[in-house]
């Protein structure tokens, strides 16, 4: 009988460098606190949190995987691929990403004009709700409007003046699923699609799509996540076992951003190890005393 309880694995949280509320470093201690013995830092479109998030790790009994959640789409359909293990300096990897968040700040900027046409709030008022440099998106205009009393949080506005339908939304500038997964396995990364069934519309993708996405290398499905609709899971872990895809399960923590608490879902080891063994961009940060290496 082996008593060792399995590890803990979270592969899949925001700070404040994109759309969390916790500095990197505060979520990695986080984690600990929480008793993970793995987290990844996801943010979207950006690595700028890496080495703060590896400071703090570095001082603690647990293992960092760096990783980023890129922002793809297929016309207004979003696509998110998480990217483990990337080379954060790889040439091409680092304008996709530049071009993403410039893209994702105009959009932004076009949605607070016409909300503003119909609501007293500004741009410097969504501006005020990011860190310096963070990846902007629809949390920090719902923020905003949170902080004008417009809505009264996070999530009320998402249904509200930020949903699709309120004819204020438009998509940002994303490159394809496609060339999303292409540049993370070129950067050494090892390439997840997030939340595939969090969509009441069906899984993001269709499966000739994710025959492309497979012969380009994509490594593993989102299963376990608190927005995946139960019906589209069952699709994804039959998809897994006939295109040899590994499986994960995560939080898509946002600190206070989002109900979602650190270490909701998990991670299987075997899928830790074969992320861990096939990226080569970047290593993962153990902490003293981490189960995890
Ligand atoms: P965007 O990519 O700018 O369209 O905004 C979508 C992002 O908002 C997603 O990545 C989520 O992290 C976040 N989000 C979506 N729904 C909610 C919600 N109800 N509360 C807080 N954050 C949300
Ligand atoms: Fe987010
Ligand atoms: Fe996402
Ligand atoms: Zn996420």
């Amino acid at each position: 009988m082996d008593d060792v309880p399995d590890p803990f694995i979270d592969l899949h949280a925001h700070s404040s460098v994109s759309d969390g509320t916790e500095r990197p470093a505060e979520l990695v201690r986080a984690a600990a606190a929480a008793g993970l013995d793995a987290v990844a830092l996801t943010d979207h479109d950006t690595t700028a949190g890496w080495d703060d998030a590896a400071s703090a790790a570095r001082e603690l009994p647990l293992t960092l995987v760096p990783g980023l959640e890129l922002s793809t789409r297929v016309g207004w359909r979003s696509v998110h691929v998480l990217g483990y293990l990337v080379d954060p300096l790889d040439p091409d990897l680092l304008a996709e990403t530049e071009g993403i968040r410039d893209g994702r700040r105009s959009r932004a900027r076009r949605m607070v004009d016409r909300i503003g046409e119909d609501h007293p709030i500004t741009w410097d008022d969504v501006i005020a709700q990011a860190s310096p440099g963070a990846t902007i998106g629809r949390p920090h205009i719902a923020d905003a409007l949170v902080a004008r009393g417009l809505e009264p949080d996070r999530s009320a506005a998402f249904r509200g003046i930020l949903h699709p339908a309120s004819g204020y939304y438009e998509p940002h500038d994303a490159p394809s699923p496609l060339r999303g997964v292409e540049l993370i396995r070129r950067a050494g990364g090892v390439p997840v699609i997030a939340h595939p069934a969090a969509s009441s519309r069906g899984i993001v993708i269709d499966e000739p799509m994710l025959r492309d996405l497979v012969d380009a290398g994509l490594g593993g499905l989102e299963v376990d996540h608190r927005e995946n609709l139960s019906h589209g899971k069952r699709t994804l872990l039959d998809w897994a076992t006939r295109y040899g895809l590994f499986v994960t399960g995560s939080s898509d923590y946002h600190g206070t951003g989002k109900p979602n608490r650190l270490g909701e879902h998990r991670t299987s080891q075997a899928a830790f190890d074969t992320i861990r063994s096939q990226g080569t961009g970047s290593s993962p940060v153990v902490g003293p005393g981490s189960r995890l290496s």
